[in-house]
């Protein structure tokens, strides 16, 4: 098998017609009010899981649709049909990053408290690392979780949380011993509540996302809401990141060929010159190359969910399909905004925002820089 074929089979690219439909028809026609707003309303939640798409890799019995990471990355890379990289971040961080713990190192009573609503989208997740003194240097964070009768007492501050504002609960990474690293991080699922505060950050790009930075200030947390063992949460950072950026990958490469096929179809309408801006030259060669841009980068990615599905733990191919799709997808969108000419500047182009949403992704879920260091270890180097 090439490494480009596509891992899926016929029920998953059922999956996508039905997800894409749903996704152009209902989500689609607001993604620019959302923009302007800088909000997407809560209730795009419970309209996802009514369709089934809020669980789609977790078990029946939480209310999931009982499949497995393939259908979760069609979704992942049809989200881009929303045209909105703000909507799709806020609903990616709920069902990528902030339920999977639960559903990984949860207790059967916490999975029944979050995982369940969450997948019927009565609840709204985040995932709280980042701070302001810690971002790629995680074992820095300084949140502060003591033990006290019956749980913890949580302070301190996060920051660049999706879903920050809105989130009912936060899975949030505290340190909970008083030496600093690695050892001694441990999770809490933080509920909205007494002592716990949001402020909405304003962005370049995915404005319609809801970032914010979270403040904790004497927050008791019952014992009950430790997330897996405690002083071991390094591990549950870790867990996770692998599809996490695996889901940015597809995210991209869903973004890059909707780009695409616009970008060509404007190309081929558009007269200059007394012929269509694809007769030129220059601009069919700059769409081939864009063309074979989307094409490496999807191979590239198949080829790492590939062998995640199978349980290879590819840290070596994940971490290079995040790094290349994040860079390529921000620089096939600037192409594209320019083959749009003034238009592309414009607003009222879908172009503009998407240029804007694309320049997240070489930041978010680990930095380019980062993505490097792993793989001069992985190489040895
Ligand atoms: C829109 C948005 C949404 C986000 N959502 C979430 C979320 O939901 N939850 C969450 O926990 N976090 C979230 N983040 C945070 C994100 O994961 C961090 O911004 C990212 O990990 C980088 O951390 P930092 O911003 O502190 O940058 P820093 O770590 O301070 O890095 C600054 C620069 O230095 C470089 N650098 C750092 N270390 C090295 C090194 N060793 N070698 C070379 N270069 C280095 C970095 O690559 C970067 O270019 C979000 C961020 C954004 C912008």
């Amino acid at each position: 098998m090439s490494v480009g074929t596509p891992p899926f089979e016929d029920e998953h690219e059922q999956l996508r017609e039905s997800a894409r439909g749903f996704l152009e028809r209902e989500l689609a026609p607001h993604a620019a009010r959302w923009e302007e707003e800088e909000w997407f309303p809560d209730d795009v939640f419970g309209a996802l899981a009514a369709q089934g798409l809020l669980g789609l890799k977790y078990p029946t019995e939480y209310g999931g649709q009982g499949g497995d990471y393939l259908h979760e990355a069609v979704l992942c890379e049809e989200m881009a049909r929303i045209g909105s990289g703000g909507a799709a971040a806020g609903i990616g961080a709920h069902i990528n990053i902030a339920t999977p713990p639960i559903w990984k190192f949860g207790s059967a009573e916490q999975k029944e408290r979050y995982l369940v609503p969450s997948i019927r989208g009565e609840l709204i997740g985040a995932l709280g690392i980042t701070e302001p003194g810690a971002g790629s240097d995680v074992a820095a964070l300084t949140t502060r979780a003591a033990a006290v009768d019956g749980g913890f007492l949580v302070s301190g501050e996060k920051t660049y949380i999706t879903n920050g504002v809105r989130a009912d609960f936060i899975v949030t990474a505290v340190r909970t011993t008083p030496e600093g690293g690695h050892h001694g991080i441990s999770f809490l699922v933080i509920d909205r509540g007494d002592g716990v505060s949001s402020s909405k950050l304003r962005k370049l790009g995915w404005a319609a996302s809801d970032t914010a930075t979270i403040s904790f200030q004497d927050v008791f947390v019952p014992a009950e809401n430790l997330l897996g063992e405690l002083n071991e949460g390094f591990k549950l950072i870790m867990a996770n990141f692998q599809w996490e950026r695996l889901a940015m990958a597809l995210g991209a490469v869903g973004a890059m060929t909707v780009a695409w096929e616009r970008t060509a179809d404007f190309a081929r309408e558009r007269q200059a010159f007394g012929r269509p801006l694809s007769g030129h030259q220059a601009i069919r060669h700059r769409l081939a190359d864009l063309a074979t841009s989307v094409y490496t980068c999807r191979c590239v990615t198949y080829d790492a969910l590939r062998r995640f599905v199978a349980g290879q733990e590819p840290l070596k191919e994940v971490t290079m399909a995040k790094l290349l799709t994040q860079r390529a997808a921000f620089e096939l969108m600037d192409a594209c905004l320019q083959i749009h000419g003034g238009a592309g500047y414009m607003r009222e182009y879908w172009v503009e925002r998407a240029a804007r949403d694309a320049r997240l992704g070489p930041i978010g879920g680990g930095t380019a820089e980062v993505m490097r260091e792993i793989l001069g270890r992985v190489l040895a180097l």
